[in-house]
């Protein structure tokens, strides 16, 4: 030991100023020692617990973590049944026709608001199938005095009877079209008067939409409409309560303001129907009136018969009712 001591402190002085630091350190925890000897013990307790809180923490972080992806999971299970839930509701009002779903938007020329959607309610609406295959075309915005009579030549020639929604504010213009329109067979319904968004006007102002084509109606044909095609079908519940009718929206749209190009609107037509279809069409375009020939021909070889919107609810026994709105008569 002593040896060992005698030689250190050789080496010691042989290299001083490199050496004096570590006997420094050496010294003091040598010095620390002796006076508190029991600080080793509490370092060493202090640096345990340290290590053992360190492994606790993370340990506590990995749980932490795989609860809450258990718990994200089980959101996301939540937000599916919710989902799942959503998409059955329109199942349980199965009992209506066509909703929107198939293709009842709004018109082109239109904004968006409103959404159509058949409402009807009571086993009494329920449409039933008798086993033909039915399609109304209906046809909007009309009569137009360049177009409306080729449109009606067509459908004499093609034996159809179809259902016109003409606004007031042009049928004051065409009367005769009217009058032929009737005359042939066809239904005549209210488009309104001047075509205006009815979800954006009061209740006095809707009423007033319709009476007005009522009185040209009267005026003209000696009677009024049974029915209204809201435009851009638009509607909401002042519409509801104020229209005082039926609502016969679609299922069925060419988009044939869009596209005016008789072949696709032939084939947008033709593509789209269904037995119980509500087929949405312009007689204001001449593009619209040279394709309604060959839609005639498709659909009737495809076995449909062509009958108007009122003809159609009867058919399937659907009652229109005040205030409600009806896309299609889907069995
Ligand atoms: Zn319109």
């Amino acid at each position: 030991m002593r040896d060992k001591v005698v030689k250190d402190d050789v080496l010691d002085e042989g290299a001083e100023q490199l050496v004096e630091p570590k006997i420094r350190l050496t010294e003091r925890i040598h010095r620390l020692n002796v006076r508190w000897p029991w600080l080793k013990i509490l370092m060493v307790v202090m640096l345990m617990t340290m290590v053992a809180t360190g492994i606790v923490m993370i340990l506590q972080r990995d749980v932490g973590q795989t609860v809450s992806e258990e718990t994200e999971v089980n959101e996301q299970e939540e937000q599916s049944v919710e989902t799942e839930n959503e998409v059955v509701v329109p199942d349980e009002k199965g009992t209506e026709p066509e909703e929107d779903e198939s293709g009842a938007t709004p018109e082109g020329d239109s904004e968006t608001s409103g959404v159509p959607g058949a409402e009807n309610s009571g086993a009494v609406n329920v449409p039933q199938n008798t086993g033909r295959k039915i399609v109304a075309l209906t046809f909007d915005d009309g009569p137009s005095a360049s177009t409306t009579s080729a449109l009606l030549d067509v459908l004499a020639a093609k034996q159809v009877k179809v259902t016109f929604f003409v606004l007031g504010n042009m049928a004051q213009r065409s009367p005769a079209l009217i009058q032929r329109e009737v005359a042939e067979g066809h239904e005549v319904e209210s488009h309104t008067m001047s075509h205006q968004n009815l979800a954006k006007i009061s209740g006095a102002a809707i009423q007033g939409e319709v009476t007005g084509v009522d009185t040209v109606l009267q005026e003209i044909t000696g009677s009024t409409a049974k029915l209204v095609r809201p435009p851009y079908g638009s509607i909401n519940d002042t519409v509801r309560a104020n229209i005082g009718r039926p609502m016969i929206l679609w299922t069925v749209d060419p988009e044939d303001w869009k596209y005016r190009d008789a072949a696709t609107v032939r084939t947008n037509v033709v593509s789209k129907t269904f037995d119980g279809a509500i087929v949405l069409m312009h007689d204001i375009y001449n593009t619209t009136v040279e394709a309604v020939g060959a839609i005639i021909d498709d659909l009737r070889a495809a076995g449909y018969e062509f009958l108007t919107v009122s003809e159609m609810a009867a058919e399937r026994g659907v009652v229109l009712q005040s205030g409600y709105s009806y896309g299609s008569f889907r069995p």
